[in-house]
């Protein structure tokens, strides 16, 4: 199958699939008013087509041995060359990135391999069909990993009810049939595939809960609960939400009763002892995604505050020189973990697999240093940041010159220039969004907690502990 086009996407959208949203059934995805706005956007990242320029092709592309033309995000990159164009097409993309589904399929490829030599089993003749359909039918996938849980003291079988995990519930000659819940799972309304993996270690008596696997959006028993969006501020009120005006990040509680998944599908079924490792990888793939948000997103906020003060004519005053240099040391930092992570390489299994390290201090970087920055950003920006008039107003032939007229910068900032940085402000540093934003980088990809662990995993406590008795002698 050819590259699909953002049209064919969107139709693939229409089969029935079962999503509910604030209270209700939502009969057609792609035209809800907010869940669409998500599957629009993801939309233009398909429809590549002869007219692309090469360069962009080979970017967004990757032209398979038989001459095939599959996306990038659909492949696991295997050498160095391939994670920077894969770093770099993510950098570019519009809509959802895919790193996530890729991190998944990347993991299981490396895993299936040892699983394979260890067990026996053959999960990666599997796994490689399945990528190979995923990449060749051009699909939307997310991956579904973070189980409901319940007690989080306990293992998923110490759990009173043993759904609260995803399990194997029964085993057939042709296949498994799994029950359980995911919970916020990244635009499962408007994916095709889910793909279900493990979301913690697990034990002997876990072997029913280790379970990775891929399934239809629509599969018969596949419940989606999306979260509530609201609906974004829109088109209208585009200059006082100049970034976020027509967000849409429809996340889903996605409940499996009693699914089916044929055997070609199923890539781990009760090897506990290969979940551990999974996630490690899974973690290390997902989280270089930070490596190409954070520092594009901290860039702008130094922007946001540089020019803020030179508006305010206030850009030489040491303060002020202190807290953007500050967010200039934490871009520095990410740009020195980011090459780290993307030249300290490994290769596993015939993947190239980025510095585990450098990945998730860039995540524990970021999580300490943005709320503050926001801070500093709405300090810089002043009370109207949150009480200043809207765009309409400076519209508004009433009220357009007593707008321009007090929102005046120093000599030569109009006051619609001041507005427009005061309304940009707002949007990345002190609306709804920007709480997302700091509750998304605390949460997602993992907490900081567990990238804590990530980054010690390793590392040689005992060998600091000799190194001070050795002086104490
Ligand atoms: C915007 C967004 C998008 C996301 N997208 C996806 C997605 O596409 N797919 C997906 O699968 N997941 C996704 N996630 C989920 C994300 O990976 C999880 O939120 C994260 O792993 C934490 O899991 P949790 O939400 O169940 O929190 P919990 O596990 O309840 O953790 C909450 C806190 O409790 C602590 N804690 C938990 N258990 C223990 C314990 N036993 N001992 C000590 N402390 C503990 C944690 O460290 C954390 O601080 C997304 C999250 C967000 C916010």
């Amino acid at each position: 199958m050819a590259l699909r086009t953002g049209e064919e996407y969107i139709a693939s959208l229409r089969d029935d699939r079962v999503v509910y949203y604030a209270g209700e059934r939502v009969k057609d995805v792609t035209t809800h008013p907010y869940i669409s706005l998500r599957a629009r956007e993801n939309a233009r990242q398909f429809g590549l087509g002869a007219k692309e320029s090469p360069e962009r092709l080979d970017l967004r592309t990757v032209l398979l041995p038989d001459g095939e033309r599959v996306h990038r995000w659909a492949l696991p990159c295997r050498t160095r060359e391939d994670l920077l164009k894969f770093v770099e097409m993510e950098e570019t993309m519009e809509g959802d990135a895919h790193g996530a589904m890729t991190a998944g399929l990347t993991a299981l490829k490396i895993l299936g391999r040892k699983m394979d030599a260890k067990f026996g089993t053959a999960y990666t003749p599997r796994i490689e069909k399945y990528a190979d359909w995923f990449a060749r039918q051009d699909l939307h996938g997310s991956f579904a990993m973070t189980d409901a849980k319940g007690d989080r003291s306990k293992s998923p079988s110490q759990q009173v009810d043993p759904d609260l995990w995803v399990r194997v519930v029964e085993r057939r000659p042709d296949g498994i049939v799994i029950s359980g819940a995911k919970t916020s799972v990244s635009s499962a309304p408007v994916c095709n595939e889910l793909l279900v993996l493990p979301t913690h270690a697990m034990g002997p008596a876990d072997k029913d809960w280790s379970v990775a696997c891929a399934v239809p959006a629509n599969a018969p028993g596949v419940t989606m609960i999306c979260n509530y969006i609201g609906s974004p501020w829109g088109e209208r009120h585009r200059f006082d939400r100049p970034v976020h005006f027509n967000d849409s990040t429809p996340d889903a509680t996605v409940i499996f009763d009693k699914v089916f998944v044929p055997n070609d599908r199923v890539f781990m079924d009760g090897e506990f002892e290969y979940t551990r490792e999974m996630i490690g990888y899974f973690s290390t793939f997902h989280r270089a995604g930070i490596l190409v948000n954070e520092p594009r997103e901290t860039k702008k906020l130094i922007g946001a505050a540089q020019l803020m003060a030179r508006y305010n004519g206030i850009d030489g005053v040491g303060n002020i020189r202190n807290g953007i240099g500050e967010m200039v040391q934490t871009v520095q930092m990410l740009d020195v973990l980011r090459h780290t992570a993307l030249s300290r390489v490994q290769f596993v299994e015939g993947v190239c697999v980025p510095d585990a390290v450098a990945c998730n201090l860039a995540g524990l970087t970021v999580t300490s240093a943005r709320p503050g920055f926001l801070t500093f950003l709405c300090e810089l920006a002043g009370g109207p940041v949150l009480t200043a008039p809207s765009g309409l107003d400076l519209a508004n032939p009433e009220t357009s010159a007593l707008v321009k007229k007090y929102y005046v910068g120093k000599e030569g900032v109009s006051g619609e220039d001041r507005l427009r940085l005061i309304k940009y402000i707002y949007d990345i540093a002190a609306s709804d969004s920007a709480a997302y934003s700091v509750a998304l980088g605390v949460t997602a990809a993992g907490s900081p907690s567990a990238r804590r662990v990530a980054v010690a995993r390793g590392f040689d406590v005992e060998a600091c502990v000799n190194t001070v008795k050795q002086e104490l002698q």
